[in-house]
């Protein structure tokens, strides 16, 4: 027996978004590309229930919207220009609390509806030492090291929300240092 899912966003039971909510959804605003992406794409603006379904991702009991929004995800690539999946990971001490790592569960989803790899190549490094380094960078936050080499790759880069891009930015620094060859961002959801 399934068990009765709800409406991450206005808690009717049913279909997770329900079709009311999906309707009151508007589709993204073209995403400005951060540095070291060759594209960067979002599925929703990032208000009003699609900011709720999107928060919620990072709940265990309400992802039953995680697959809705990786096939959205999914629809704005082609599975020709993707080698592979992966994601910028979460602090350990989030992934730890949560149990998960929400942009996980999305990559993993993303590559399943592609029908490509999704690999676990960044880690996120510790609060990065500031000396030395220069404003913008210290501005930009979080440093991923990688595990593997993606050498020749095209890489889709799966997240929840982009806003300044710097996530993704770091992250595509580090892919760049393993080879990757194309980075392409695909986030569900970009703040106007
Ligand atoms: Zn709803």
């Amino acid at each position: 027996m399934l068990l009765a899912t709800r409406c991450p966003a206005c808690a009717t039971v049913g279909p997770a978004p329900c079709a009311d909510c999906v309707a009151a959804m508007a589709p993204s605003v073209a995403v400005p590309v951060p540095p070291g992406l060759d594209a960067c794409r979002a599925l929703l603006d990032y208000a009003g229930p699609a900011r709720q379904v999107v928060a919620q991702l990072k709940y265990r009991n309400a992802r039953a919207s995680a697959s809705w929004l990786a096939e959205g995800i999914a629809g704005l690539v082609s599975a020709e220009e993707v080698h592979l999946v992966t994601w910028a990971p979460t602090t350990d001490l989030r992934r730890r609390s949560r149990g998960f790592d929400h942009a996980e569960v999305l990559a993993r989803r993303v590559a399943a509806e592609l029908g490509r790899p999704c690999w676990s190549v960044l880690i996120r490094l510790p609060g990065p030492p500031q000396t030395g380094r220069t404003l913008l960078e210290r501005r930009d936050g979080p440093e991923f090291g990688a595990r593997r080499t993606v050498r020749g790759a095209s890489v889709l880069l799966v997240d929840d929300v982009v806003t300044t891009g710097a996530t993704l930015a770091a992250a595509a620094a580090a892919l760049r240092t393993v080879g990757a060859a194309r980075v392409i961002g695909a986030a569900a959801a970009h703040p106007r």
